[in-house]
């Protein structure tokens, strides 16, 4: 079963790869679809997740900072794993590559600290991160499949996925959970229901804003804003006077 897991998760991130050259390819193209989902957009959630992330992060250390926006960039878009990247929905794989170069940047940064993620990695080897690994892959794999909006934007998939992060990285799990949260708060707004209390079949919505509209630029701008604001006084203590 775990054979078969993997192979659709490569397969699943092959076909990420095809879209990527395809987008490119098209890149005159300027007609967007991704509204029709009538969710908040990737970069809103992203911005959101770190600055809620950044909230709880410490002051004066780079490693909880990086933690910080790698828990919450990664917990912000995963609720929406449910939506397969592709020419109508662009802003899908916009996320997905836009929080890949956050954790790439931010794993560089992280490696020349001491007490850092991969510190943690290196240190924690073993079968409960394996474990981990397994599950966080197996409810992605399960979240890939099912209808938008529904299990992966619940608290039951939430707390797997944080189950799943805390047996991989325990210092993401505060971050990460955080990040998840917001996803789906902001998603709560929406006109669109989430089915927060899956397997139930009712969804929750405010119906207070729709995906595109002026709310989503102004929640992706203060995300930002916020996000750069805490993340500059978080590390203040450490920058030369
Ligand atoms: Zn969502």
């Amino acid at each position: 079963m775990f054979t078969l897991i993997i192979k659709e998760y490569v397969q699943l991130y092959n076909d990420l790869g095809y879209r990527l050259s395809a987008r490119l390819a098209t890149k005159g193209e300027t007609h967007e679809r991704d509204g029709g989902f009538g969710v908040m957009m990737s970069n809103a959630h992203i911005a959101v997740g770190v600055a809620s992330a950044l909230a709880l992060a410490q002051t004066g250390s780079v490693e909880s900072c990086v933690a910080a926006v790698i828990g919450g960039s990664i917990g912000g878009i995963m609720a929406d794993c449910d939506i397969t990247p592709s020419r109508a929905h662009k802003d899908a794989l916009r996320g997905r590559l836009i929080v890949a170069g956050i954790a790439v940047v931010a794993m560089l940064v992280d490696s020349r600290t001491d007490l850092g993620v991969c510190s943690y990695l290196v240190g924690h080897l073993g079968l409960p991160l394996v474990a981990g690994l397994f599950l966080f892959v197996a409810l992605t794999f399960l979240g890939a499949h099912t209808d938008h909006r529904s299990f992966t934007h619940s608290l039951v998939a939430m707390a797997g996925f944080c189950y799943a992060v805390y047996l991989v990285c325990e210092p993401l799990l505060l971050y990460f959970a955080v990040g998840y949260a917001s996803h789906l708060v902001l998603d709560v707004t929406n006109k669109q229901p989430i089915r927060l209390f899956w397997p139930l079949r009712a969804g929750v919505s405010l119906k207070l804003c729709t995906a595109r509209g002026l709310a989503n630029k102004i929640v992706c701008v203060a995300g930002i804003a916020v996000a750069a604001l805490l993340l500059w006084y978080r590390l203040l203590p450490l920058l030369p006077v």
